[in-house]
């Protein structure tokens, strides 16, 4: 009994900081419209930003594709499991992302956090590597980073100064800087176009998770190098499938011979059953809505959405992020008021996560709002009302 006492005592540790984490059973596709324990709530936390996950045409495809395939890819790609819906997958996101990068393949990989494994491990394989990685970056990368062999220096947030002198001063035969595109927890954009001309200066890989951007940013919705017209070989780009474009999986476009060294090479990759072919033929409906007409109206209307929550905010105490993209954050401080201001919203039929260290700084405890195409005008007005009480409620 001393191993789990041992467990015990931890759990309890966290729950007397207020970070004790409950999962809600929810019912139903996932909607601005949520069934939680039997109740239906106003949800602003999905990261289903165009509102594809429940899409008809998405779910068709997604059918279709389990007649076509059936429910499972039965091996790892390198075996047997690397099917038709998966190449054909591959060869258009190659062709998507090829005015981005030089000579561009793609490769589908299970998860994001897989794919960011694979790209770190792989690119990061040496000992005479280095990789220098962002303040605020993604967990995954994180993880990547202490997997791989390379070593491992941080650069503060959006400080491209700091990052040139330690660029600078590294000897490492190669070096690889590595960055979210949209910071998840923040909702702002990294400075890539001056990350990416500091690392041509310097002859170094720059590594874009994209996971908030795929599908968002961008004319045609290809994303952050879309948005800020970015074109080079030094570039390895990684798309998630599970957020906006609705389904799960993810990408990773870079020159050929990066993807074949993924191949070869990358464990995340190579060690795990493919992905269900189905889910990569329903990709291939979410992609044409992404790319089309349809994809330009749902969009323009998230960034409508956005305007109007920043605008309808009145807001002394808590702090709205200054973001301009889908995830607008409000920080509040400590775990327990950021707790209470999540439980308030409950009340009123609204769901809004309260995201806590150590995902976040201490003392930097936050509502994540997230918003989607499939929120209305109603909703947002909703939601600000909501807060503008609340908070004066609680002055
Ligand atoms: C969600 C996320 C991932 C992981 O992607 P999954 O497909 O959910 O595993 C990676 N990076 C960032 C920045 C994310 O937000």
């Amino acid at each position: 009994m001393d191993l789990i006492a041992g467990i015990d005592k931890k759990l309890a540790q966290l729950s007397a900081q207020s970070l004790t984490r409950r999962r809600r059973v929810t019912d139903g596709a996932s909607s601005p419209r949520q069934v939680v324990d039997g109740r239906e709530l106003l949800a602003f936390c999905s990261n289903d930003y165009l509102g594809l996950a429940a899409h008809l045409a998405v779910v068709a495809a997604l059918r279709e594709g389990a007649g076509l395939y059936g429910a499972g890819s039965g091996a790892s790609h390198l075996v047997s499991g690397h099917s038709r819906a998966h190449a054909l997958l591959e060869e258009r996101f190659g062709e998507w992302m090829a005015p981005y990068i030089e000579q561009a393949r793609a490769l589908y990989l299970c998860t994001g956090y897989m794919a960011n494994l694979a790209v770190l491990t792989a690119l990061g394989a040496d000992a005479d590597a280095q990789i220098f990685s962002e303040a605020l970056n993604h967990a995954s990368l994180i993880d990547g980073a202490r997997l791989a062999k390379a070593g491992v220096s941080v650069y503060p947030h959006g400080d491209v100064a700091t990052l040139e002198q330690q660029l600078g001063a590294s000897t490492a035969a190669t070096k690889i800087v590595v960055t979210d595109s949209v910071f998840s927890m923040d909702g702002n954009l990294a400075p890539l176009p001056a990350l990416l001309a500091l690392c041509e200066r310097v002859g170094a890989w720059l590594v874009v998770d994209d996971a908030h951007g795929f599908g968002v940013l961008g004319q045609s919705g290809r994303g952050a190098l879309e948005h800020f017209a970015l074109r080079s070989p030094n570039l390895v780009y990684i798309g998630t499938l599970g957020k906006a474009a609705g389904v799960g999986g993810a990408f990773v476009a870079a020159h050929a011979s990066v993807i074949e060294l993924l191949v070869q090479r990358a464990r995340p990759y190579i060690y795990t059953t493919a992905a269900p072919p189905a889910l990569a033929h329903a990709l291939q409906a979410s992609l044409d809505i992404i790319g089309g007409t349809e994809g330009v109206q749902r969009r323009a209307h998230l960034a409508a959405l956005v305007d109007h929550l920043r605008d309808a905010l009145r807001l002394q105490r808590w702090q709205p992020a200054p973001s301009h993209t889908a995830i607008q954050p409000i920080l509040i401080g400590s775990n327990e008021d950021a707790l209470r201001v999540a439980a308030g919203l409950h009340e009123q039929g609204l769901w809004v996560p309260a995201i806590r260290p150590p995902t976040v700084a201490p003392g930097t405890a936050r509502l994540r709002v997230t918003l989607s195409a499939a929120h209305s005008h109603e909703d947002v007005a909703r939601l600000a009302h909501a807060l503008n009480e609340l908070e004066r409620a609680t002055a």
